[in-house]
């Protein structure tokens, strides 16, 4: 997606309303910067074993000098951890080299997968919506809440563990303080790497329910409609109730409450009194736009302030020149006034030293919105769109469009009928479909005196 040639059509636009359009511009926009510099990125990574008895003798048997082995035994003499391909300062400081690129590397495919996973989501979630496929769209914004609780909670597991290890290590020397920081990183990797909840899985790799992800995100956020969002997207991804209802009109119901009648229709739609229109509640689409703003917003930001605790690791471990192997970020320390590879400023002056802060402190707040300082302008303006949707969501009382209010004006479109529900064409996917509401069937007359019923209240009272 080229961030200067996505936009809402103008049809998707207005049925989504102008703040969620905008919100969803800017969004695609951070998108596609994403995606620009991590969609070429490559890496590599390993991850040790330690070595016990029998292992680690038949290791020192097969090692071979030109592989440039170093080694880190444990405390108590019973294992040993090795890495080959150590450079020549890797080699002259053995238990940096064992501990440090591997823990980098480690944290570089995490954080890569996060953001291609997160970007992949982002977009077709986007595209979803721009192609009105709101079906597609309820599935991949459910899993950006997903992805989002999910980097949460390894962010801010990882970030923490970090923050312990760089302000225990201060003051130690060139062995206990890699191990040191390998005891405060080791524990949380695995997890983040290699949590599953298939069947056989290892008890201590289950993956975090998803539930529990969806508690952790709307704690970090603050945003206390993630679960309402969840529900309803759930039920849209299955064959289920949402779904039956993502391309239908809220139901116009009666006042009797005896006749329900919805519309369908593969695109936005709007009521239609023959002297105006306005756009008809398409539900499930708004549930999709708020929620991937909100997710992908959140999501974005803490990519963001990982990426940021990947490189303080990365330059203040000086882990790259440890290794002859190369990875994506493997970043080379500068001193001074030269700017810092990790492009966030002089490399004096960006805090990549043993015992100062790390840089992702708003992650660490996990009772407050996770968000940096740096974006936390964007963070306030999303939820002020947020804020607004909610108004609009609200808004969805009966009564809200009544087509009998309608009805009493003088009819123009008689063979139409005074108000129904027709859809909007774009041009973007039907052309044709681009007309008056002469195009659509005629309205039955009984629709005057129906009015708009929000789904939540069709379902609360069993309608359709
Ligand atoms: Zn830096």
């Amino acid at each position: 997606m080229n961030k200067d040639e996505w936009g809402l059509t103008g049809t998707v636009a207005a049925a989504l309303g102008g703040e969620r359009a905008a919100a969803l511009t800017a969004l695609a926009g951070r998108v596609a910067e994403l995606r620009d510099m991590s969609e070429d990125a490559a890496t590599t990574d390993v991850l040790l074993a330690p070595l016990h008895g029998r292992a680690a003798q038949r290791w020192k048997r097969t090692a071979q000098a030109d592989e440039r082995w170093v080694h880190l035994g444990s405390g108590d003499g019973t294992s040993v951890l090795a890495v080959d391909e150590a450079s020549d300062a890797g080699l002259r400081e053995p238990a940096a080299a064992v501990v440090y690129p591997e823990l980098h590397m480690r944290v570089v495919s995490w954080w890569l997968v996060h953001a291609w996973r997160g970007a992949d989501l982002l977009d077709d979630t986007l595209e979803s919506l721009n192609r009105w496929r709101i079906t597609s769209g309820a599935v991949t914004a459910r899993a950006v809440i997903e992805e989002a609780g999910s980097l949460v909670d390894e962010a801010n597991a990882l970030a923490q563990a970090w923050r312990t290890g760089k302000a225990a290590a201060v003051d130690d020397d060139d062995v206990k303080r890699p191990v040191l920081v390998r005891a405060a990183l080791d524990p949380v990797l695995p997890k983040a790497a290699l949590g599953s909840r298939m069947s056989g899985s290892h008890d201590k790799l289950r993956a975090t329910n998803v539930l529990t992800l969806l508690k952790k995100l709307t704690k970090a956020t603050g945003e206390a409609r993630f679960p309402e969002w969840y529900d309803l997207l759930s039920d849209a991804a299955h064959p289920a109730f949402g779904a039956r209802i993502a391309l239908a009109t809220p139901p116009l119901v009666h006042p009797s409450t005896a006749v329900a009648v919805r519309t369908y229709a593969r695109a936005p739609m709007a009521l239609d009194d023959g002297r105006s229109r306005r756009p008809l509640e398409p539900t499930v689409a708004l549930a999709v736009a708020d929620a991937v703003i909100a997710a992908g917003t959140h999501l974005l930001d803490v990519l963001d302030d990982g990426l940021a605790a990947v490189d303080d690791f990365g330059l203040t471990t000086a882990a790259a020149t440890l290794t002859r192997r190369t990875y994506w970020r493997d970043f080379q320390p500068v001193r001074g006034s030269r700017a810092c590879p990790c492009g966030r400023g002089k490399g004096s002056a960006c805090g990549h030293r043993w015992g100062r802060e790390t840089p992702s402190r708003a992650l660490l707040t996990a009772s407050q919105p996770a968000v940096s300082s740096a974006s936390r302008s964007r963070a306030a303006g999303s939820r002020t769109v947020a804020g607004r949707s909610r108004s609009l969501l609200l808004s969805r009382r009966p009564g809200a469009a009544r087509l009998h209010d309608a009805a009493r004006s003088p009819d123009r479109r008689v063979r139409c009928g005074p108000a129904r529900a027709v859809a909007e064409g774009w041009a973007g996917r039907r052309p044709t479909t681009r007309g008056s509401a002469c195009d659509q069937p005629p309205g039955e007359p009984a629709e005057r005196r129906h009015r708009t019923r929000g789904v939540g209240e069709g379902l609360r009272r069993g309608l359709p």
